[in-house]
Order: structure tokens, then sequence, then C-alpha cells
């Protein structure tokens, strides 16, 4: 079964029926969403009412609330000893919230070093990760993202996950998201899936993938820019994602469009969604989304 999806927007009043009817609307089957304001503290309390009123909708509509992912806010830096303790205490925070509403996984930057270094940032993020799940007895799953490496960012390679992963002491809490456009950013050669799944088979294991973000890249392999791209107009192309989408290793894995809106204004999702579907690109689809608009 392809799960498929886009991030979405969760907000005050509706909450996850807002995020449900906007991925509903795209034709999706999965989303992603922030529990608030990726930038700050902000936080509304989770309305069980809400909650129910969206997991009904999603019954009726073919939507997998298991397949359903938050993505922790960016103000989380465990790599950072003199934000660990606030990178502690919120992401404990955000994990009861995603507890609450019966959400599985969350996926988290690692973080970036800011200049302490990449093994002292690492034995931060284990130390964080640990307290957190030392803290928090739920079962939510957190997903390390792989990384662009833009500026000092953790989570480059496979090897500096391992890492992390190796230092977690409750091994069922931990887990990988894999973005396509960080990979490639990062220097990961993806023309060739197969060999990038066996490279991260040998180091990691294919059963930590939890979520698989979809997005094409602005900028060169190993450019470390961390620019997404709609699919088709970067420099991975259409026939490369798909091949990621489709891959049989990978297919009870949620994947996520985390592509730029058109214009800044309108989302290309359900076109987006809908090519993936029928496995075909439409040429110039997005000019005339951008003329039809
Ligand atoms: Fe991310
Ligand atoms: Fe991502
Ligand atoms: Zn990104």
């Amino acid at each position: 079964m392809l799960y498929i999806g886009s991030h979405v927007s969760f907000d005050k009043k509706d909450q996850l029926l807002r995020s449900t009817k906007e991925a509903i609307s795209y034709g999706a089957n999965t989303f992603m969403f922030y529990t608030g304001a990726p930038q700050n503290t902000l936080r509304y309390s989770i309305s069980d009412e809400k909650t129910l009123e969206a997991l009904l909708l999603m019954k009726e509509n073919e939507v997998c609330f298991e397949q359903v992912v938050v993505h922790a806010p960016y103000i989380i830096n465990l790599a950072n000893a003199n934000n660990l303790e606030f990178g502690i205490r919120f992401l404990t925070e955000e994990l009861e919230r995603c507890e609450q509403l019966g959400v599985r996984r969350m996926v988290l930057h690692p973080g970036s070093h800011v200049g302490q270094g990449v093994e002292e940032g690492i034995e931060n993020i284990i130390r964080g990760l640990n307290a957190v799940f030392l803290n928090d007895h739920g079962h939510v799953k957190v997903l390390l993202e792989t990384m662009a490496g833009k500026g000092t960012e953790i989570g480059r390679n496979l090897e500096e996950l391992k890492k992390i992963i190796d230092g977690v002491t409750n091994q069922e809490r931990i887990g990988v998201c894999i973005d396509t456009c960080h990979l490639n950013d990062a220097g990961y050669d993806l023309s060739d899936f197969d060999s990038f799944l066996k490279k991260f088979d040998s180091i990691i294991g294919i059963d930590k993938i939890g979520c698989v973000h979809i997005n094409d890249s602005k900028n060169e392999r190993g450019a470390h820019k961390d620019r997404h791209e709609n699919l088709g107009y970067g420099t991975l192309g259409f026939d490369l994602l798909l091949k990621v989408i489709d891959h049989p290793l990978l297919e009870n894995v949620p994947k996520i469009l985390e592509t730029p809106f058109i214009n800044r204004e309108f989302a290309p999702y359900k076109k987006e969604i809908e090519m993936i579907r029928e496995k075909k690109w439409e040429d110039g689809w997005r000019e005339n989304l951008e003329k039809a608009n």
C-alpha cells in the first residue's frame, strides 16, 4: 500500500481536524504536521473532541492514522549543550502531546553543534534523547532526520546517525527519517537508490526507517544547501523520486511531501500526489497550475 501525504497545518481551533481536512483535500492518505509554530514554544491544549472528530473523518476517507507523522519544532537543538535542558523539557512535552493525539512517529532534526564540534554534539544528542526517554514512557518513536549538512548540522551522513542511535538506550523509541533533498545535498547519489538502501542497511538497518520525506532539490549533489523543489523541477527529477516512493522495501513507510508552495501562495500537493499515484509526470504542471490560479 502506498502511504502518501504532505506537510499540512494544525491550528488552535480545529487542531487535528484541520490537518485531516487539508490532507483529504490533497487526496492524501497520511500527513505530517507541527503541533504549533516550529519557531516558538506556544502550544494549545489538545482537544480530545477534535481528535475524535478527526479520527472519524480519517476513517471515512481511508486516511491511515498509524502513518501520520508529527515534526518536532526547530527550536529544539539537543546538540547544543547550552540548550540541552530546554530541549529535553520541550521534546518531552511534544512527545506527550503526540501521545495524547495518538500519533506514533515524530521526526526530529538531530541538531547543530554550533562550534562545539561533531563529537561533542553527538554526545549531547545522546544525553538528551536518553534523558527524554527516561522521563517519557510513551510509545512515540523519534525519527532522526538525515540532514543536508548546512552550517554545523549533525546527521549529514549515515555514520553520524548510527553513532547517535547506538548511544540510545531505548532502541524501540529511535528510528530515522530519510529526506531525499537532504540526502542529495549531503552528497549521496540517489540515482542508484538500491545501492543507497543497501548502504543504509549495512550501516543503520533498513527497519529503522520510519518516514521518507519526498522533495526534489534546487541544488547539485553535495551542495549542503537544503532548498526543496517541486517534483520534477529540481536536480533529482520525477522518475528518481518515483523509484524512492515505490521502492518495495519502503512500502509500509509514510512518504511525505515538503515541496515549496507555488508563488508562496498555493500548495502543490494535490497535483504532486495525483502524478505520484498515476506514476506519470505532466509536462509543465507547475506553469499550468499558475495559469489556472
Ligand atoms: Fe525536517
Ligand atoms: Fe524533511
Ligand atoms: Zn529541508
